[in-house]
């Protein structure tokens, strides 16, 4: 057994959600095959210890989460976790629930905000300085298309809720629409380029989840006040779970807000100016200070790739941040470095393509298809962001605890979800590769573990 000796008790739970090995906390006395402290806490253990003096992971994991970091390019908390793994294996057998569905290497979150819905709805201002970019890039046909719409000639081409369900069932995969739930309202602490100009349109949210796809809220006030949340969730209707805040404001407080006004979760903690690791890590994770919300990280979107500066808080108003404008195939290699990570520790990569940019004159929806069909052919489980954070919600909830034996190891299972919609999960046993392995279940052997499908209650392995 591990055992664990710190203070901060929100910090080890959290940590050990995330690598989901069995432990405990240390109590003087006890036979642990490996302590997890710092030394002078636990001043008369002696054995078998991992020290976290000067090498604090479970801080560092914590201060990422809540905290953040700018520009951070790997996910730090993985890479702790695995240095954990690590040091654990030198001690004892692991078991762990790898943050994997069984037989998927990562898990992919496909997200849209809808900021508008049709030219026409848009300010002449924005509508001509739209199809101006199209001529710039001498998509004359585009442009003129643009104006003319804006003046109610022809159709509409930032119509496009049918475009992107016909994009994406010719992927094969669902998304996750962000609608704002009121129109002409730049919000509280807003800048006044805030404000989108549509109305919720029942009949399009209506079909979106009737074929599959997930509808969530991207919130204008729910981020400063719970009462705020409350409307504007009931405006987007009952089945929103999740929140994406419009360009994406938040502070220490918004995690706890949104519980309070009932959101399950959240994927606003991302980059506007970057692509990366805002919150260090691949898997949704609970924030300090809530119960049960979970926070479902954002690591691309199209803004922060191509876009040339985006608008960002700044004391006493807004500056402009530039964003890292890359061409396609210098976006394309930034997001393939993220998907590399997530094929090495698991995870859950979170997409954002803004509703609209997959059109002139942002037509950025070759990338998006291309990142789509890599993560596939990878084996990646692609869906939607309330998808992928029920998937995680079931591993947070399951329990193994393990009996060693000669050569032999036994796991009990609790709150192991059989049948369902969410792919199983992954019991992950790290056997050296030299050892000959039977158990009373079906495994995958891989160098250094073996992977079984987790939905038996007891799992025998032998080793002999
Ligand atoms: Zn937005």
């Amino acid at each position: 057994m591990i055992g664990v000796c710190y203070p901060d008790k929100y910090a080890v739970e959290e940590t050990f959600q995330l690598l989901k090995v069995p432990w405990e906390w240390y109590a003087g006395g006890h036979q642990y095959d490996v302590v997890i402290a710092r030394k002078a806490d636990v001043d008369g253990y002696t054995d078998n210890l991992i020290d976290l003096e000067g090498n604090d992971c479970f801080k560092k994991i914590s201060m990422l989460l809540n905290t953040g970091e700018p520009h951070l390019h790997e996910p730090v908390c993985e890479m702790l976790l695995d240095k954990l793994r690590q040091d654990l294996k030198k001690y004892t057998l692991l078991v762990e629930i790898p943050p994997v569905p069984f037989g998927h290497p990562y898990l992919v979150a496909l997200t849209h905000d809808v900021d508008v819905t049709s030219v026409r709805e848009c300010r002449i201002l924005t509508a001509g300085y739209a199809a101006y970019q199209c001529f710039r890039q001498g998509n004359f046909r585009a442009g003129l298309r643009l104006a003319c719409a804006r003046l109610g000639i022809g159709s509409d081409p930032w119509v496009l809720f049918l475009r992107w369900k016909t994009l994406e069932s010719e992927l094969g995969v669902r998304s996750t629409f962000f609608f704002v739930p009121k129109k002409d309202d730049p919000g509280v602490r807003a800048h006044q380029y805030r404000p989108v100009r549509y109305d919720i349109d029942r009949d399009t949210l209506n079909r979106l989840t009737r074929d599959g796809w997930e509808v969530g809220v991207h919130g204008l006030d729910n981020w400063a006040d719970a009462e705020a949340g409350k409307r504007e969730r009931d405006t987007v209707g009952n089945e929103a779970a999740g929140n994406r805040t419009h360009w994406l404001l938040f502070d220490e407080k918004s995690w706890s807000l949104l519980e309070q006004a009932g959101y399950s979760y959240d994927t606003t903690f991302g980059y506007n100016d970057d692509a990366g690791f805002r919150a260090g890590t691949l898997q949704a994770y609970r924030p300090d200070g809530t119960d049960n919300l979970l926070e479902l990280p954002l690591h691309i979107q199209d803004i922060g790739l191509f876009g040339k500066s985006c608008w960002a808080p700044a004391a006493g108003g807004w500056e402009k941040m530039p964003c890292l404008h890359l061409s396609e195939s210098g976006a394309a290699g930034r997001c393939n470095r993220i998907l590399d990570f997530a094929g090495r520790y698991g995870g859950a990569v979170t997409f954002l393509w803004h509703y609209e940019n997959i059109t002139p004159p942002k037509d950025w929806s070759g990338l998006y298809k291309d990142l789509v069909n890599r993560a596939k052919t990878d084996g990646a489980w692609v869906t939607t962001a309330g998808n992928v954070v029920a998937w995680f919600r079931m591993r947070r909830q399951a329990r193994i605890s393990c009996t060693h034996g000669d050569g032999m190891i036994t796991i009990s299972t609790e709150n192991i979800p059989t049948g369902g919609s969410l792919p199983p999960l992954t019991l992950r046993i790290h056997v050296p590769d030299n050892r000959q392995v039977t158990a009373n279940t079906g495994y995958l052997r891989q160098k250094e573990y073996i992977d079984i499908l987790l939905t038996k209650k007891t799992i025998t392995v032998s080793f002999p």
